[in-house]
């Protein structure tokens, strides 16, 4: 077998582990499996790299490549294994906008080539492709993690005749392509970099910080696509097959989520959701709640037969993953019987609770997703919210003006009885009240999750 043969046979090899791991990760039990599969499949395809030869010569600038892979390494691996999980969708952002600007930077060295090398109107539609999207993923990534670092405001910055404007650059970018691959000027490809540039920053501007985490999908997708161009451009299949799994598994997370949230793509990406600010964000609201310390909340569930546990965001800021677990095992050995209702958008990112869970041995069995809680709920005693907000407001079943009416949520409001714990009155990430805080029905117990759990978790055992 010729050396070429074999690097293509394990560029195979390494394609059908990118898309094994894709299937692994699409369950909480073989989503760590996936992972390892994947980075496997990684290590095949970059060492296999190094003995690749073109037009008979073999890879140029190794020991460039060698200290370049060394910083990314040792930037990467750190920032990567300290990171807070509350921190994870900024994380993506920017290693999704490094990705993005990597594969703009391998279109724009194919132009130079070309045109050092060729006629000039040899330049193909992908290379041109791969500078316009690669970019975009990059300035724009750039900003979802300023919005999402707080580094600027994570609300949306909106400007008269913005979406014209931005159809404008849009356009402007397809016309010089065009112009481009017909007379084959190189000073137009410096001012497609820049508007594309620009257009990334106008694109994610307007977007408010609640959806920031669905763009980044769109442009962890984005970054897929411009990595296929590249695999276009540099004759590698298995780049256009890395490229397009990640362009299509962007797209598709892209849709769930902005169905999980109950708007349309469009109107996540248009309508600068969280620009209006709320009576109840802004504390307008003096209607009394009844609330309760952790021992009241404690006699509650020491006396429940089914508990329903519905975490959210806090549980993630407050760390109080393995607090909880805890909690449910001194339930469960008091005889009764506990689950997790999961909602699709609990968190900041697409399986935040069911990561955070799993890193407390939460067992999986427990963790439900929406429809199965839902009709589970009904039997339960207690409805046990840990740091959620939106995603139990019946709000968004009961109010058509409210912003996130159409959304699917958990029904806490079904079990017996509702515990709330959070620090105070201030609303979820959507910014809008919650009529649930208000129903008889519910004890608020405020203070960090955290703490509230562990006074709980003492007050049952002394039971
Ligand atoms: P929310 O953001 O609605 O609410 C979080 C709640 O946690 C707040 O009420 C807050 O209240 C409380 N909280 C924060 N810190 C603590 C703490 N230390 N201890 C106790 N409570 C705390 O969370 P949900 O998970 O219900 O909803 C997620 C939201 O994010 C939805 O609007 C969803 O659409 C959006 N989103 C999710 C994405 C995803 O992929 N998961 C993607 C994009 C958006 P207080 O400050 O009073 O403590």
């Amino acid at each position: 077998m010729s050396r070429g043969t074999l690097i293509d046979l394990l560029y195979l090899v390494s394609a059908t582990t990118f898309i094994l791991a894709l299937k692994g990760l699409g369950s909480p039990k073989r989503a760590r499996m996936g992972n390892i599969i994947a980075a496997v499949g990684m290590l095949i395809a970059v060492v296999a790299t190094f003995f690749k030869q073109v037009d008979g010569h073999n890879l140029n600038h190794v020991p460039l490549i060698l200290i370049a892979m060394a910083i990314g390494i040792v930037v990467a691996v750190p920032t990567a294994r300290y990171v807070r999980m509350t921190a994870m969708p900024q994380l993506v952002a920017i290693f999704n906008g490094v990705g993005g600007g990597a594969a703009a930077l391998v279109s724009i060295t194919e132009f130079v080539h070309i045109h050092s090398t060729r006629p000039a109107t040899y330049v193909t539609l992908e290379v041109l492709l791969g500078v316009l999207i690669g970019t975009v993923s990059f300035s724009g990534s750039a900003i979802a993690f300023a919005k999402l670092q707080e580094l600027m405001t994570g609300r949306p910055v909106t400007y008269p005749g913005q979406q014209i404007l931005n159809a404008i650059f849009g356009l402007a970018g397809l016309v010089i392509i065009i112009i481009i691959l017909v007379t084959g000027q190189t000073l137009l490809l410096w001012i497609l970099l820049i508007l594309a540039f620009i257009l990334g920053i106008a694109f994610v501007l307007p977007i408010g910080g609640a959806d920031v985490p669905v763009l980044i999908s769109l442009l962890n997708s984005f970054t897929g696509l411009a990595v296929a161009a590249s695999g276009f451009t540099l004759g590698s299949n298995l780049l256009i097959v890395a490229g397009t799994l990640v362009g299509a598994s962007g797209i598709l997370l892209t849709r769930l989520m902005s169905k999980a949230m109950g708007r349309s793509l469009s109107n996540v990406l248009f309508s600068a959701f969280g620009s209006v600010i709320t009576a109840a964000a802004g504390g307008a609201d003096q209607r009394p709640v009844r609330s309760g310390s952790p021992e009241d909340a404690a006699v509650l569930l020491s006396f429940a037969s089914r508990v329903a546990i519905i975490p959210g965001y806090g549980l993630a800021v407050a760390q109080a993953q393995h607090v909880l677990r805890e909690l449910a095992e001194e339930l469960e050995a008091k005889g009764i019987e506990v689950f997790y209702a999961i909602h699709p958008v609990a968190g900041r990112m697409p399986g935040h609770m069911n990561v955070l869970l799993a890193e407390a041995n939460v067992p999986y069995e427990q963790l439900l997703e929406l429809d199965e809680a839902n009709s589970e709920i009904q039997t339960a005693d207690v409805a046990l919210v840990v740091g959620a907000n939106d995603t139990v407001n019946p709000a968004a079943k009961d109010d058509k003006t409210s912003p996130i009416y159409g959304m699917p949520i958990i029904n806490a409001d079904m079990a017996e009885n509702v515990l709330f714990f959070k620090r105070s009155m201030r609303p979820g990430f959507a910014g809008i009240e919650n009529e649930l805080l208000y129903n008889p029905k519910t004890t608020l117990v405020f203070g960090d999750a955290k703490d509230t759990l562990t006074k709980i978790v003492a007050a049952v055992k002394a039971s």
